[in-house]
């Protein structure tokens, strides 16, 4: 008995009792007559919870993480007439309500936990078992035990049945110490078996309150005060009213108990209905949300349908502004200034060359050429030519521009002298535009003076991206898709102020089509630089005044913030537009602070659907939290926020961001198999196709999209799209590697970087492998994709499963070398404090290199 007391007390001490103080000892008096060993008990839960780490990851929790400012409670009587549907259906098939209840709570926390196996506490009465005489014993005998539902692939009817059974079994070991369950689940001691608690209880007097004097319910006693309490941070009670039910949530700010309450009501209702119809429906397929929600969420906050938007290509568009603005600056790079007439001229000439080489409709022209005024004409020309454009970066390695090449089935190539001597050699066909034969041909060749028809579904663009599966893949862009960014972004953007946009970033990325093709349909210049990255973006924002859009990665930010004395940053531009990665509201604080007359965009969208298809503005003055939200979808976009169902989640909830509408890409060319588990039936339009994104994002109250992570591991690194797994594919190609897995880590805040985990081949062979590996995969991908750090480990560390254990993986030492040479002068002793301290390290030697060492381009 002693052992159990000890038991009981650190439980209710530990892990959320509902009294903070010890249980009077009164209570154990009766519990010493209990018949159910202490090994049953663990045999009862061991069974019940014994794989709950495994198969919930983590616990099947609905994780509400309280912000301290206390909780909230919201109290609601269930509706009458439902009330007497509960009892009749549950009376009907020989359940107590308690039951339906208990199932109903299952499936709300199901669904706002994205789970589909939930273990959540339930309050036992604690005097079932508690032997003879326990009625005459005064004091608390409580418990909370954990329930454990499946509510996937289950029907309703089997659900309850399950959850009856388990209740009833539950009551044998109504007195089992909550810690002894947590024991038997494997769930670490420092982790919550369950983060809400279930407390169905029968009571004459409608639930207490603090501020709500009533009876006691027995003669002769006054309830003077009453108050539920407890830690869990979302709880909820049903008083069994006799007739009717009473509903009380309390839930930790800032989870909204009146949204929990509204879900249980509402799945309340779908399940009695479904257990009226026999229970043969599927729990999952039991609605949380009510109409009007659905209604909002699916409808009321997404993009507007406008005819307008997206109406002409645009080609169209660009030779509209030309007969505009003929004279205007088109495209400036360096002392190169071409005006909108020239610019037309030119693509209109390539275009014709283009054709002539047998270019067409649905055919792919490469486009590997330095940012300038020929790059700009060349995607023209080529659209002109009525085809699609491949862009190739000229710093990928040839091995990475061969695949796309041949992948694309590109009919030829655009580039130049000095690149072609670095293309692959094989069978691709290239044309140096700055090839005297070329500039001839040109000269005296046909041009294509016209654009052709607009047709929606025709090809604009295949863009290619990291794939997981350890190759590239090109995402189909049409003009359809296309027109609706641009076509929108001129109006949302607007650029008729003029001042232009600097092109600092690479075509081979889709947040270049907003610096390259906005300008150009709205009459402003296109200020191209040669150079790329932040110190180019800086030298352009410092040297051209009054920019109408800059377009950024959030990367950007705080290196602009160093590189841009604050008087050139004022005025530097009218507005920012940052995609590509989750926005820090600390950076556009930043920025606004120092540019307080510009405006901040976040823009969302991943490249297979068109650059960015959700926005979210901030401007001076106005709050910004730690996250800025990524807002609401365009026009002609619909985004929906779903669960593993393709359900909408409810408010708050964090679900997949699905997006449909007219810039949902063709798919991913020449992969099928791709393309339809990526790009499915919309269930919510007819006949309409929607991406799933594999971003993880909730509505919020305020109807503005919060983006909160990836489902997957692809990750950003300097804002560039990686996929690990492609860059693991590539180093376990190596011939002395035998195994290797690369993830992104970010040990340093703000630092991420890719580190490589390779076993080699034979052991012992480690010590060259880092820098062997490095340069294999140099040689192989581009400079983002190569890995900062490579371990050599023994084996890799795996779970349970034979899966590789992500969280076992160590944190990279930075080994220096060998020979490491100490600073011999003021000089040396300067610049290594200066690596030093960029790259976070306690010290840095004269001999180290800076990228082994950790060091990328950014730093
Ligand atoms: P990409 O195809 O290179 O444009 O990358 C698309 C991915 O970048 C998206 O799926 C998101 O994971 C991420 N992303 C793009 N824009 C944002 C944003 N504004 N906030 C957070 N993540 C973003
Ligand atoms: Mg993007």
């Amino acid at each position: 008995m002693e052992v159990l007391l000890g038991e009981l007390r650190e439980l209710m001490a530990g892990r959320g009792g509902l009294l903070p103080e010890p249980l009077p000892f009164r209570s154990f008096v009766a519990q010493a007559r209990l018949g159910v060993s202490r090994e049953e008990h663990e045999r009862y839960f061991a069974g019940l919870l014994g794989d709950v780490v495994e198969t919930t990851a983590p616990f099947g929790l609905v994780e509400v993480h309280g912000d301290g400012s206390g909780t909230e409670q919201v109290k609601r009587e269930i509706d009458g007439e439902l009330a007497g549907r509960v009892r009749v259906v549950a009376r009907g098939l020989g359940v107590s309500p308690a039951t339906v209840f208990h199932l109903a709570w299952a499936r709300v926390l199901a669904a706002v936990s994205g789970r589909d196996d939930v273990v959540f506490g339930t309050v036992l009465f604690g005097r079932m078992n508690a032997g003879a005489g326990s009625d005459r014993v005064p004091g608390l005998f409580i418990n909370t035990l954990p329930v454990r539902v499946g509510t996937g692939g289950v029907g309703v009817g089997e659900a309850l049945e399950g959850v009856r059974r388990q209740l009833a079994e539950l009551l044998v070991h109504e007195h089992a110490p909550l810690a002894l369950a947590q024991q038997a689940s494997g769930v670490p001691g420092g982790s919550p078996l369950f983060s809400s608690v279930f407390n169905y209880r029968y009571s004459r007097m409608p639930d207490g309150g603090p501020d709500q004097p009533h009876g006691s319910g027995l003669d002769g006693v006054e309830l003077v005060y009453l108050r539920d309490r407890s830690n869990y941070p979302l709880n909820v009670s049903v008083n069994d009213l006799g007739t009717g039910f009473a509903l009380t949530v309390h839930a930790a700010v800032p989870a909204d108990a009146g949204v929990v309450c509204g879900l249980v009501e509402t799945v309340l209702g779908g399940l009695v209905g479904a257990l009226e119809e026999g229970g043969g429906g599927w729990l999952s397929g039991v609605d949380v949300l009510g109409a009007a929600e659905r209604e909002r969420v699916l409808v009321g906050w997404n993009g507007v349908v406008s005819a307008e938007v997206g109406e002409r290509s645009v080609p169209e568009l660009f030779a509209a502004q030309v007969v505009r603005t003929p004279d205007a600056a088109a495209v400036i790079c360096g002392d190169a200034r071409v005006s909108f007439a020239e610019l037309d001229a030119r693509a209109s000439r390539l275009a014709g060359f283009l054709r002539a080489q047998g270019v067409g409709a649905e055919s792919l022209v490469g486009l590997c050429l330095p940012r300038g005024v020929d790059l700009v004409a060349s995607v023209l020309a080529v659209w002109k030519a009525g085809a699609a454009y491949v862009p190739l970066d000229p710093e990928y390695p040839a091995e990475r521009l061969a695949f796309m090449l041949a992948d694309s089935r590109a009919v030829l190539t655009l580039t130049t002298e000095e690149i072609l001597e670095d293309l692959p050699a094989d069978r691709n066909r290239y044309v140096a535009l700055d090839d005297p034969l070329v500039v001839g041909a040109l000269a005296g060749g046909l041009s294509v003076d016209s654009v052709p028809p607009f047709v929606p579904g025709q090809l604009a663009y295949v863009m290619y991206t990291s794939g997981s599966t350890g190759r590239p893949k090109g995402v189909a862009v049409t003009h359809g898709g296309l027109a609706n960014y641009v076509g929108w972004a001129v109006g949302a953007y607007g650029m008729a102020g003029g001042g232009g946009a600097p092109l600092h970033s690479s075509l081979a990325f889709d947040l270049t089509v907003t610096s390259l093709l906005v300008p150009l349909v709205s009459g402003s210049a296109v200020v191209a630089s040669a150079a790329g990255g932040a110190e180019a973006l800086a030298e352009l924002l410092g040297v051209n005044r009054g920019f109408g859009l800059v377009k950024a990665v959030p990367g950007h930010l705080p290196l602009l913030a160093e590189l841009l004395t604050p008087e050139r940053a004022a005025g530097s531009s009218r507005r920012l537009v940052v995609g590509g990665e989750a926005l820090a509201g600390a950076d556009v604080r930043g920025w606004l602070g120092r540019v307080p007359d510009s405006v901040v965009v976040n823009e969302y969208g991943p490249t297979e659907t068109v650059v960015g298809c959700c926005v979210f503005e901030v401007r001076a003055g106005q709050e910004v939290g730690e996250v800025v939200p990524i807002g609401r979808p365009i026009a002609n976009t619909r985004m929906y926020v779903l669960d593993a169902g393709l359900e909408p989640v409810p408010v708050g909830v964090v679900g997949e961001i699905y997006v449909a509408g007219t810039q949902v890409a063709r798919g991913y060319r020449g992969r099928p198999g791709l393309t339809a588990e990526r790009f499915v039936a919309c269930p919510f339009e007819p006949a309409a196709r929607m991406y799933r994104t594999g971003d993880l994002a909730r509505w919020g109250a305020d109807g503005q999209l919060v983006y909160v992570g990836r489902a997957d591991e692809q990750v950003k690194i300097r804002g560039y799209r990686v996929e690990p797994g492609e860059v693991g594919a590539v180093a376990a190609s190596h011939p002395g590697v035998a195994q290797a897995v690369v993830v992104a880590r970010e040990d340093v805040p703000g630092d991420r970087r890719l580190v490589a985990y390779v076993v080699p081949a034979e052991a012992g062979t480690g010590s060259e492998l880092p820098s062997v590996v490095r340069e294999f995969v140099r040689a192989r991908m581009p400079e983002f994709m190569v890995p900062s750090v490579v371990v050599v480990l023994e084996a890799l560390p795996l779970t349970v499963n034979g899966k590789v254990d992500h969280r076992a993986l160590p944190v990279p030492e930075v080994v220096a070398g060998a020979s490491r040479r100490a600073p011999a002068d003021a000089r040396e002793e300067v610049l290594c404090a200066a690596f030093a301290e960029v790259l976070g390290l306690p010290d840095v030697g004269v001999d180290d290199d800076f990228f082994t060492l950790g060091g990328h381009s950014l730093l």
